[in-house]
This record gives C-alpha cells, structure tokens and sequence, in this order.
C-alpha cells in the first residue's frame, strides 16, 4: 500500500503516464481513498497545464535593445541609425 509521501513523489511521473501499470494502479487506488493526494495531483496538473500554455520565457537582451530602439524612434522621429 502506498504512502501519501510516495504519491508526492511519484505524482509527476504518474501524471506524464511514466510510472509502469502497477504502481499507477497503486497511485490511483490511494487517490481514490485520500482526499489530500487527490488534491495535491490536481494542484500539480493544473500547474503544469498552465506552464504548457504559457511557457515562461523572458526576453533576451537583442529583444530588450529592439524595444528601446523602437522607444527612441518614436520620441526623435526622424533619426536613423
Ligand atoms: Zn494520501
């Protein structure tokens, strides 16, 4: 029987299906009957559908100096480099 500690640990790979038939059997029986697991997966997949769709990546310096180019252009009007 699993513990709700060995659900944590394997509640990444039991959602991206990763785990062998067995043992998800053993994570869903435990879900089944434990409100507090059931909880912390869903938690879990709803953080990792959000970073699926919105893939946190911040701008990289070249983009950053097009913006202040694009900044000055609008402020000097005609100058060009
Ligand atoms: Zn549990």
């Amino acid at each position: 029987m699993l513990k709700c500690k060995d659900v944590g640990s394997n509640a990444t790979e039991f959602l991206s299906g990763a785990l062998p038939w067995r043992v998800n059997l053993s994570v869903v029986w435990h879900l089944l009957r434990c409100g507090n697991c059931r909880l912390a997966v869903i938690q879990i997949l709803t953080m990792l559908r959000a970073l699926r769709k919105r893939p946190a990546k911040p701008p990289t310096e070249a983009q950053i100096q097009l913006w202040i180019d694009a900044l000055d252009h609008d402020h000097s009007g005609h100058t060009h480099h």
